[in-house]
C-alpha cells in the first residue's frame, strides 16, 4: 500500500542552506548548456544538419541547446515506432507502470534544484516560481500513479447480477500525440507523460520550441527510470510542421494538448477528420488559454485584495493561463486600491532571474512575445489610462524585460480588457456594484479561473453559482492550483476541461471496457 499523496513542499528559501544549494544547481547547470541534442525516434538518436537554438530569455546570446528541426517524415517514424511499443506496453500490468513513474518521481526529487535551474535558465522563471513548477510535476507524477491503481478495476463501483460476473476496466487509447506549451516547461509535460504512460499508453512529444531542454530532460529522465524508449518518442522542431502531423496522423488515437486558443481550436478541428486508414475518432484534450479576473467588492480586506491581485497578475510575468490580467474592483474601494497597486507593483525587481533570489520577475520568454505584449501596451494606451509602465527594460543583460504595466478605467469590454495578452499587463476595471463586477467577470469567451475577494458570504454563494470557470478561488490569488486539491481546467475556449491534477483525469487517457462471465 502507497502512503497517501501528499503535495511536494517548496524549498523554503528563508534557510541560507536552500539558497546555496540552489545557486550551486544554476552554476552547475550552466556549465551543461550549448549540447546539441537529438531527436529519439524507436530509441535511436538523430542528429540533423538542420537545427535551431534555444535561448535565454534573459540573455539572448546565451544558447541552452542546439535541438533537430523535425519534418512530418520523423513524424510518421515516431508514430509508427509508438504503435509498435503499444503492442506489448498495453499489456504491461498497472503495478509495474505505477511503479516507474514512482521512480521517475522519487529520482526528479533527488534533482529538484537542478530541473528548476535549468528553468531559471531556459524560460526566465524566478527562483520561487521554478521550484513550484518542478514541485508541481512531482506532484502529478505522484498523484496519477495513485489514480492508475485506482481506477485501473473499478469493478466494485457495479452492482451484483446473478449468474454472472461483472468487471469494468479501464484500458490505454493507443498512440497519444504529446503537446504542451513553454510556461510550465517541466510540469505540464510531465503531468501529460505520466498520465498517457501510466494508463498504457505509447506516445510522441513534442516539447515547445521555446522550453526543448526542459522537455528532453523530463523523456531523459523516465527513459533512465524504465520507460521504454520506443513507448516514449522524442521530437522537436516547428509546432506547425511536426505538431500538425502528429494530430493528423491516423495511427493518433488521442492528443493531450495545452496551449494557446487559436492552435487549440485548429487542432479540434483537424483531430476532427477522419483520415484514410483511420479506425477511431480521436480524443482530444485541450486546455487553452485565459482572461482570469480577480473580483473585489467593498468588504474585502483590501491588503489581502492588493497582495493577491499583484501575485496573480505578475507572477511569472504574467505569463500563466491563469494569471489575473483584470481587477475588477467596486467603485467605492477603487481608488484606493489602485493606489496602493502602484505602489506595491513598482518595487518589484526586474531583471535576469539568474541574478538571485530576490528577482521577482523576469523577462518575457522571446522577441515576439515582447512585441505582441508592447503592441497590447499601445492599444492600452487608448483604452485606459497607464498608471504604472508601459515600457520595456534594458538590462545589462539584453533580455526580453518588460515593466509591470497596470492600466486604470479599462472599460469592461475593452480588447485589453477582453484578449488574453500574456505578459505583465494588468486592466484595472471600475464597476459600480458586485453585480456589475461579476457581469464583467463573466464577459469574455475564456473561462479557465477567477478569484472573490468579499467578507460577504451571500454573495461568495453567488460567485459560487455564477461565476462560470473552472478554477474559482476565494479571497486568495487566481494563480496557484495544487495537484489533488485544485482540479484545474477551464470552460469554453479555455478548452475541455479535463481537469489535470484530480479523480477524473486519467479516465480522459483511457476507454472503459466491460466484461460479464455468465457462470
Ligand atoms: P502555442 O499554442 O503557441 O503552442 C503550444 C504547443 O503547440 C507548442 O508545443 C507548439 O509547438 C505547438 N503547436 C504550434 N502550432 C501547432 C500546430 N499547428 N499543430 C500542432 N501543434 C502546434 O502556446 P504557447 O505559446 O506555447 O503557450 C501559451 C498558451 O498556453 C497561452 O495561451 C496559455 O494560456 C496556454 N496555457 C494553458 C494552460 C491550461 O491549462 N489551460 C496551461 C498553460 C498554458
Amino acid at each position: 500500500m502507497l502512503p497517501p499523496f501528499k503535495n511536494e513542499a517548496l524549498t523554503d528559501f528563508s534557510q541560507p542552506e536552500n539558497v546555496a544549494a540552489f545557486q550551486a544547481a544554476l552554476d552547475s547547470v550552466k556549465n551543461k548548456l550549448g549540447k546539441t541534442y537529438p531527436l529519439v525516434i524507436n530509441g535511436e538518436e538523430i542528429l540533423l544538419d538542420d537545427t535551431f537554438e534555444s535561448v535565454n530569455p534573459s540573455r539572448p546570446n546565451e544558447v541552452i541547446g542546439y535541438f533537430a528541426n523535425g519534418s512530418a517524415a520523423h513524424v510518421d517514424r515516431a508514430v509508427e515506432a509508438a504503435t509498435e511499443a503499444f503492442k506489448s506496453w498495453q499489456y504491461t500490468s498497472p503495478q509495474e507502470r505505477t511503479d516507474i513513474i514512482l521512480k521517475v518521481a522519487a529520482k526528479l526529487r533527488e534533482r529538484k534544484h537542478e530541473f528548476s535551474a535549468l528553468m531559471v535558465l531556459e524560460v526566465g522563471k524566478s527562483w520561487v516560481e521554478a521550484d513550484a513548477d518542478t514541485a508541481e510535476a512531482i506532484d502529478f507524477l505522484e498523484y496519477y500513479a495513485r489514480q492508475n491503481l485506482r481506477i485501473a478495476d473499478s469493478s466494485d463501483q457495479l452492482a451484483d447480477y446473478e449468474p454472472e460476473d461483472n468487471r469494468l476496466v479501464y484500458i490505454p487509447l493507443g498512440v497519444g500525440a504529446i503537446i504542451p506549451p513553454w510556461n510550465f516547461p517541466v510540469a505540464i509535460p510531465t503531468g501529460m507523460l505520466s498520465a498517457s504512460l501510466v494508463t498504457g499508453n505509447t506516445v510522441v512529444f513534442k516539447p515547445a520550441e521555446q522550453s526543448p531542454t526542459c522537455g528532453y530532460w523530463i523523456a531523459e529522465l523516465m527513459w533512465e527510470c524504465g520507460i521504454p524508449r520506443d513507448a516514449l518518442n522524442f521530437l522537436t522542431g516547428p509546432g506547425e510542421v511536426v505538431g500538425a502531423r502528429m494530430v493528423e496522423h491516423p495511427q493518433t488515437r488521442f492528443v493531450s494538448f495545452t496551449g494557446s486558443r487559436e492552435v487549440g481550436v485548429q487542432i479540434y478541428e483537424t483531430a476532427s477528420k477522419v483520415q484514410p486508414g483511420q479506425k477511431w475518432l480521436k480524443r482530444a484534450i485541450l486546455e487553452m488559454g485565459g482572461k482570469d479576473a480577480v473580483v473585489v467588492d467593498e468588504t474585502a480586506d483590501i491588503d489581502n485584495a492588493v497582495d493577491g491581485i499583484l501575485k496573480s497578475a505578475f507572477g511569472f510575468q504574467g505569463q500563466k493561463c491563469s494569471a489575473g490580467s483584470r481587477a475588477i474592483i467596486v467603485a467605492s474601494v477603487y481608488d484606493t486600491i489602485a493606489e496602493k497597486l502602484v505602489a506595491a507593483a513598482q518595487n518589484l525587481r526586474v531583471d535576469a532571474p539568474d541574478k538571485g533570489l530576490d528577482v521577482y520577475m523576469g523577462p518575457v520568454i522571446d522577441a515576439d512575445a515582447k512585441k505582441k505584449i508592447t503592441d497590447y501596451i499601445a492599444i492600452g494606451r487608448n483604452e485606459g489610462e497607464l498608471l504604472l509602465g508601459g515600457n520595456t527594460i534594458d538590462t545589462d543583460t539584453g533580455g526580453y524585460f518588460i515593466a509591470p504595466t497596470i492600466f486604470s478605467n479599462v472599460p469592461g469590454d475593452a480588447r485589453i480588457a477582453k484578449e488574453e495578452i500574456f505578459g505583465p499587463v494588468l486592466s484595472l476595471v471600475r464597476a459600480k456594484d458586485f453585480d456589475e463586477a461579476l457581469e464583467i467577470a463573466n464577459s469574455t469567451e475564456y473561462g479557465l479561473t477567477g478569484s472573490v475577494y468579499s467578507s460577504d458570504a451571500d454573495r461568495l454563494d453567488r460567485a459560487a453559482r455564477e461565476f462560470y470557470v473552472g478554477n474559482l478561488y476565494f479571497n486568495r490569488p487566481c494563480t496557484g492550483a495544487l495537484v489533488g486539491i485544485h482540479p484545474f481546467g477551464g470552460f469554453n475556449m479555455s478548452g475541455t476541461d479535463s481537469k489535470a491534477g484530480g479523480p477524473d483525469y486519467l479516465l480522459l487517457y483511457t476507454q472503459a471496457k466491460s466484461i460479464a462471465l455468465r457462470r
